[in-house]
């Protein structure tokens, strides 16, 4: 049986990012993913936006990795030429009722430590967006896009190099306490069993299932998994807007907003479809063209011009959450040793948005905690 420090399972974003940071402090990692690719599940179907971290609860690990994350995360691609663009974004009122809620989001915004949102009436916004429809907007500079595929395949090259090695079409199928450390049970073409002195589980959505089948883990500290399908539609034509723009988020996601792509290209989504409680587990990402008309009406409050049959379908992502609908939104958990009492483990949960944004802040917490 092979005998490794630590193992990480999902090779997403994150799982990436926390494999580099283990190897680049010295620890022998192994990177295990079940799919034939890394960053193959959400990492590969969200917005791509770096977020400023203005949304969150002033104090919670959203908020404060959402800010970090950023800040990493643009010294990083500059200095390893990935390719990002700080294009700025305007959240959008596009009626009177709604400024008091934006006003609120610039207050959030400075209790978070974002203190460079602008405050635009009507027309100020309509000089930088001529197409928008607005009755007042925040103008956040610090919010760009990034190109995640580089992204990825940087903080792969950066663990490899220092050692950590990625084993692809790996899954994990059971993890079982033995001793002061752990044996793993790996399935795929040429199953293995490892023994490994800590283990991040990673999993993305998997995480709290195959947390939910760890022996020793006290089930008392597994969350609620929840799976919210967002989809997105892109539009044909030239792009009407050169920054993102956003509506006031809504209770489980941000709104459909446009965002660009690094060509300049639009697209708009992600909606909010709750996954039911019995297809929990299949990752079903089809778009049905039919969302088209309510992606439509919600596109046409900020951007009245949206041409009739503009949008075709593109792809879907799903939000790992452990909080249900009508709930208050979770804070990313982050569970070590400290939280559970199983030394050498830490369980990721609902690390959906800005997780791709605090993917390097999330490392640094992940190594914190397997330090302790
Ligand atoms: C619609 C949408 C839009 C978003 N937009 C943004 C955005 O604009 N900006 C932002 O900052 N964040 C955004 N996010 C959030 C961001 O995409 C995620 O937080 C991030 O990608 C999570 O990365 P991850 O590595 O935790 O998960 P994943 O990318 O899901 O990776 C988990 C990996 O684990 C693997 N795995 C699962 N089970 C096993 C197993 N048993 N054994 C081995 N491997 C396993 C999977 O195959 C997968 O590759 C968005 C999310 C969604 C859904």
């Amino acid at each position: 049986m092979e005998q490794v420090d630590c193992v990480v399972i999902g090779a997403g974003i994150v799982g990436l990012a926390v494999a580099r940071a283990l190897a680049m402090a010295g620890r022998e990692v192994v990177l295990l993913e079940a799919a034939v690719a890394i960053g193959t599940g959400t990492s590969s179907r969200n917005s791509e936006v770096i977020h400023a971290g203005l949304y969150y609860p002033p104090g919670s690990l959203k908020a404060r990795l959402c800010v970090r994350g950023r800040e990493l995360l643009y010294a990083y691609c500059a200095e390893r030429g990935i390719a990002h663009r700080r294009c700025g974004k305007l959240i959008v009122a596009t009626e009177a009722a709604q400024e008091p809620g934006l006003q609120a989001l610039r207050q959030r915004a400075e209790a978070c430590g974002v203190h460079d949102l602008q405050w635009m009436d009507a027309m100020q916004a309509r000089a930088l967006e001529p197409a928008l429809h607005c009755t007042a907007a925040l103008l956040s500079p610090s919010t760009g896009i990034v190109d995640s595929h580089g992204l990825m395949l940087s903080l792969q090259g950066d663990a490899e190099a220092h050692g950590a090695m990625l084993a692809l079409m790996s899954p994990l199928q059971r993890l079982r306490r033995v001793g002061d450390g752990f044996e793993l049970d790996v399935g795929g073409d040429e199953p293995m069993r490892l023994q490994a002195r800590s283990v991040v589980n990673s999993a993305g959505l998997h995480a709290v299932a195959l947390a939910a089948g760890f022996d020793g883990l006290p089930p008392q500290q597994l969350p609620p998994s929840h799976w919210a399908r967002g989809h997105y539609f892109a539009c044909s034509g030239k792009p009407a807007f050169t920054r993102l723009i956003y509506p006031m988020p809504d209770e489980a996601g941000l709104g459909v907003h446009v965002t660009l792509d690094l060509g300049g290209q639009m697209r708009f989504g992600p909606d909010v479809q709750w996954v039911p409680r019995t297809a929990l587990g299949e990752e079903d990402y089809l778009v049905d063209p039919a969302r088209a008309q309510p992606f439509a009406a919600a596109i046409r409050r900020y951007w009245p011009a949206l041409p009739d049959d503009a949008l075709q379908p593109a792809y879907a992502g799903i939000r790992p959450k452990i909080s249900g609908p009508g709930e208050a939104a979770a804070d990313f958990l982050i569970q070590g040793p400290a939280e559970h009492g199983v030394a050498g483990l830490v369980n990721l949960f609902g690390i959906e948005s800005p997780g791709l944004t605090a993917s390097l802040a999330l490392a640094e917490q992940v190594a914190r905690a397997l330090q302790d």
